[in-house]
């Protein structure tokens, strides 16, 4: 463990330069003194310090059932061209395949290492490398992603993305029967008689037990690759490759540099430091994309059947050497197969290794219908647990949040290797995260960022919005460079990673934060899924910057979503294509929820399936713009943010209009009142600056864990005023400074100095001064609420200082109820109404009699609140929804007739929020007289048959294709019926095939309706 060493002894060499400069500012913190001790001390004992041998160090993870996802004849592990060409060849047979590849495509071999050429003279007879290549001598990631996805679909072989195999299943006879996957849903099993394992170190024959050549020390050749740009860091590339693209006006070519580097113990820890170096060396000034990974054969390749098989150099190998010794049920398809390492590179190109991978499928699929059914399946025993204290924890639920699978496979207590021990380990490198690390390694703790992506920034770089839209910009966020005419996303993403590592922070990329390691309630470790497997790292605090509570959730914290059973409401998600030096491509077309494997995969796979050819790459981060958000020691909510609310904590202050892409969750947003412009504009809920206190960033119930970007604590209705990149920036880097004060004061997050951090960020311009003499204003003084309570409905006052009004009422209710009674009671007209509808959200029924009278005299729907170019769905409610809301909220039965009569109007011509408003208030009187009319209403043409049960193409355009607001409207009066009673076993059953629905939102609501039944 960290604390088990004087943290000086972790300050990296590089940060020492840069301790120095920021100095001045630790010196009001921690006292210069000390600080200045600390570096000289640091300094001597660098000289001495040796990292700890991790091989030897495990954790504790108690005996659990692992939940199985699939049962097939063939798993194939990795989603190479080998692997496709193997699975297709061995579907061919008539066997059941299942494909589990760790990328967000397929490919990888090709288009992670940017490999996309043909070498002189080489020439095609694979069907997949034909169709690849095309007659010509350079493909695009886009063509090779969507041809082996396609071949896989063709073929009936199942597949999986964005999974890391952690484990492998043995029968009762000791023998191979499946492997255990982690990824963005937990950890599941899939059961297999054979296995074929592609990845590139044979991670999966390396949990068989299969033997392997000792690992060389000292350096390795690998490739790296880059797109474009100019050489900078001196070193040249040993070729160059037409690309045949063009981006901003200029011919691109590849670059690909060979490069010695010193690869350590082949442990994955120093792989990602030889990564990292070659991407130091190899940066090119206004390069257009580089590598995900480096090309290199490894040096251990695991020993085959025979080696005495009388092969002769450049024909065919037999399959022996791609079978582990004395694992028969094994097969070996990568650069760790038992071939010459000389040889390794000629059958790794993309014609040979395709044919390869045919004979291999050939053979496991005729080895597989030998084979028996694995019986007694369980995961095989690791080594013996040590006794710590804590416990590893995880979700194992299935593929999705609402999994319940019925069979599960029992893996015993064990130990977990741990891969390393730091100060501070940030999971997710994304906008927040980022700038988290760069604030912790800044402070001079030992910093560790892991991301799944090939680079860093999240949603800035590669998720391609790469210039910010509202914000605050000031402080720290100033720093952070945005993409323009002169800086693409390259040069952003290289920003982070040297920003980081000039501090002393270390980066492992391409690898997944999957669970935690818990003692009590303090977290004290995370577990990470790497291509080289599982493993955990030691941490004194880890900052959970997933955007979505992955970690903290699976520590066991309580979390929301925008999918839960109470609501259904979601932002809407993208999926942009990625043009070389693409640097801002906003898209909105999709609902994905990204803790659902199933529908992260039918996002990627059905984008893919209609993207153009003449694209030259996809999105591998997907736009995801509201997430699961953990519940933490303060829930940020809208009425919160527009009532002004300041916090003794406050830890940012952020800024920006109400960027909702989509309806709010809150009924009270029909109460919002509006102005000729504000109904016309884009984001017509108010927006403005709100404060995030550091409770929000504590999950609540545990320690040792900050939760930070989109995954804060914060109520959804929130989120648009908080995620702009400006301010997420400023949050990350507040986090991460938080940390390190966590760890050099020995203290958890939760008992940090939170005045000292505030005073550094005023200091330095992220907050303004006044945060420090700040405290809770909430509840406001009586005369406040009483105050508010009349200027909401006075005509005379600003939308601004009405709205405000709003927020001061619902977020005090119980003060407010009496002299909104009696405003009630002596106003007339609109005035009234106002009053009554405000009362009527509360409850209070003697409003019942106004409301019914004000609804009846319309006879008509109001216009939509326009909500920009948005989406239909995402409407706000409108005046005529706030009657009906109103009188949902007073749960009266003699609301009824009225709001019968109006649903009897509605159709799929009538604007969503109107459907909405009148299921919401239906389902709260929830009396079965509402049944057979919103039976009726289902039952009109155009209403019913929105569910999507498999995989679809999906296109941005044209906007109907959207395919969002139908299943929304059909979701929400079903569940509305079934809240009343149901009638005839309607709305039951259309929830029961929204369970079955691929898309995760609908799914996880529909799930949850009926969970909670009616
Ligand atoms: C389509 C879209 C348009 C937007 N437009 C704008 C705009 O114009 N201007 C603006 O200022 N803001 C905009 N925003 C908002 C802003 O970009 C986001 O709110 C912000 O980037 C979110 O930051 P984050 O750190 O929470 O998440 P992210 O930036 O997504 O970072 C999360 C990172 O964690 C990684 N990760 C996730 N899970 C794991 C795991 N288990 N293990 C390892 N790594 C993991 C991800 O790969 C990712 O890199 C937009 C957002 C979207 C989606």
């Amino acid at each position: 463990m960290s604390g088990a060493l004087p943290n000086t002894m972790k300050i990296p060499v590089n940060s020492y330069h840069f301790q120095q400069s920021v100095g001045h500012f630790l010196g009001t913190i921690w006292g210069k003194r000390r600080f200045e001790m600390r570096c000289v001390l640091a300094c001597l004992l660098l000289t001495v310090f040796v990292h700890p041998a991790f091989g030897a160090e495990s954790v504790h993870q108690s005996s659990r059932q692992i939940p199985v996802v699939h049962k097939v004849d063939i798993v194939v592990v990795g989603g190479t061209l080998g692997a496709v060409a193997a699975a297709t060849e061995a579907a061919k047979e008539g066997v059941r395949v299942l494909l589990v590849g760790s990328r967000p495509y397929l490919g990888e071999d090709i288009c992670a290492t940017m490999r996309l050429w043909l070498d002189e003279g080489e020439t095609l007879h694979g069907e997949l490398t034909r169709q690849i290549f095309s007659d010509k001598q350079i493909t695009t990631p886009i063509h090779v992603k969507q041809t082996l996805e396609a071949a896989l679909l063709d073929a009936g072989v199942g597949f999986l993305l964005g999974c890391y195999p952690t484990d492998i299943l043995v029968d009762d006879g000791g023998d191979p029967a499946g492997i255990v996957i982690a990824n963005r849903a937990g950890r599941q099993a899939v059961i297999g008689k054979i296995i074929i394992d592609t990845t590139d170190r044979a991670v999966i024959a390396g949990l068989a037990g299969a033997k392997r050549q000792p690992w060389g020390s000292g350096n390795g050749r690998c490739n790296r690759v880059v797109l474009g740009g100019k050489v900078t860091r001196g070193l040249f590339p040993t070729r160059e490759i037409p690309a045949v693209i063009r981006a901003e006006g200029q011919e691109l070519f590849y670059y690909e540099y060979a490069l010695d580097l010193n690869l350590g113990d082949g442990s994955f820890a120093a792989l990602a430091e030889a990564e990292q170096k070659a991407r130091d060396i190899t940066y090119r000034d206004g390069q257009f994309r580089s590598a995900e990974k480096l090309f290199s054969i490894p040096s251990d390749s695991i020993i085959g059947e025979t080696v005495s098989d009388g092969w002769r150099i450049g024909t065919q190998p037999p399959l022996q050497r791609f079978r582990a010794e004395g694992c028969s049920r094994l097969y070996v398809l990568s650069g760790s197969a038992d071939i010459p390492r000389d040889q390794m590179q000629a059958c790794l190109r993309p014609d040979r290794l395709e044919r390869i991978g045919r004979m291999v499928g050939r053979a496991a699929a005729q080895q597989a219908q030998k084979t028996g059914v694995p019986v007694n399946v369980s995961v095989k025993a690791g080594s013996a647990p040590p006794a710590s204290n804590g416990d590893v924890r995880e979700v194992l639920r299935g593929l999705r949040p609402t999994g319940h699978e019925t069979k599960a496979v029992s893996s015993s207590a064990c130990g977990v290797p741990v891969l390393a021990d730091v100060d501070v380990a940030v999971i997710g490198g994304g906008t927040s995260g980022a700038c988290a690390a760069i604030g912790a390694a800044r402070y001079g703790v030992d910093v560790l960022v892991v991301e799944y992506q090939e680079g860093l920034g999240g949603v800035g770089t590669m998720g391609l919005i790469g210039r910010p839209y509202h914000g605050r910009l000031r402080g720290f966020t100033r720093e952070v460079p945005f993409c323009d005419k002169e800086h693409n996303t390259e040069y952003k993403m290289e920003w982070y990673r040297t920003e980081i590592r000039n501090a002393g922070g270390k980066i492992w990329l391409g690898a997944l934060g999957c669970g935690a390691f818990v003692d009590g309630n303090v977290v004290k470790g995370v577990l990470v899924a790497t291509p080289m497997g599982r493993g955990a790292i030691l941490v004194d605090v880890v900052i959970d910057a997933t955007g979505n509570a992955d970690i903290a959730v699976a520590a066991g914290a309580d979390s929301m979503f925008g999918g839960d059973e109470t609501d259904i409401a979601l932002q809407g998600t993208g999926l942009p294509m990625r043009s070389p030096g693409a640097t801002y491509v906003n898209t909105d077309y999709l609902l994905v929820d990204e803790s659902d494997v199933l529908d992260v995969w039918r996002a990627f796979v059905g984008v893919r399936m209609t993207s153009s050819a003449a694209s030259y790459d996809m999105g591998t981060l997907i736009q995801n713009r509201e997430r699961r958000r953990v519940v933490g020691d303060q829930v940020l909510s809208y009425v919160d943010q527009i009532a002004g609310r300041t916090y003794p904590d406050s830890i940012v202050l952020s800024g920006s209009d109400y960027d909702s892409h989509c309806y709010p969750s809150e009924s009270y947003f029909a109460l919002i009142p509006h102005t000729q412009q504000t109904r016309k504009a884009n984001h017509p809920a108010p927006g403005g600056t709100c404060y995030t206190p550091y409770r929000c960033l504590l999950p609540r119930g545990l320690d040792g864990i900050l939760v930070i970007g989109l995954g804060m604590s914060m109520h959804r209705d929130a989120t648009a005023m908080i995620r702009m990149q400006l301010d997420m920036h400023n949050q990350g880097y507040a986090a991460g400074v938080a940390a390190a004060m966590a760890v050099r004061d020995e203290r958890t997050p939760r008992r940090i100095d939170v005045k000292a951090l505030q005073k550094h960020l005023v200091q330095i311009g992220n907050l303004p001064e006044d945060v420090l003499t700040h405290r809770d204003s909430f509840p406001l003084p009586d005369r406040l609420v009483h105050a508010a309570v009349r200027e909401y409905s006075n005509q005379t006052q600003s939308r601004a200082a009405r709205c405000k009004a709003l927020s001061i009422i619902l977020s005090h209710a119980d003060k407010a109820r009496s002299p909104l009674k009696t405003a009630f009671t002596s106003a007339t007209g609109e005035v009234k109404i106002a009053y009554a509808k405000l009362l009527g959200f509360m409850g209070e029924r003697e409003v019942v009699p106004t409301l019914i009278a004000k609804l009846k005299e319309i006879d008509q729907w109001d216009a939509k609140i326009y909500q920009g170019s948005m989406a239909e769905y995402a409407h706000l409610p409108t005046p005529v929804d706030a009657l009906i809301l109103a009188l949902g909220g007073t749960r009266d039965r003699r609301a009824l007739p009225v709001l019968l009569e109006k649903l009897d109007t509605l159709n799929p011509n009538v604007t969503l929020s109107h459907h909405r408003s009148l299921a919401l208030a239906l389902e709260q009187i929830a009396d079965p007289t509402a049944a057979e009319p919103l039976a009726r209403l289902l039952n009109k043409p155009g209403m019913r048959g929105h569910v999507m049960l498999g995989l679809e193409p999906l296109t941005n355009h044209p906007q109907k294709k959207r395919r969002r607001l139908e299943p929304l409207r059909e979701i929400v009066l079903a569940r509305a019926l079934y809240r009343c009673g149901d009638w005839q076993g309607l709305g039951e059953g259309i929830l029961q095939e929204y369970r079955q629905d691929i898309r995760g939102l609908f799914a996880r609501h529909a799930s949850g309706v009926l969970s909670a039944g009616n």
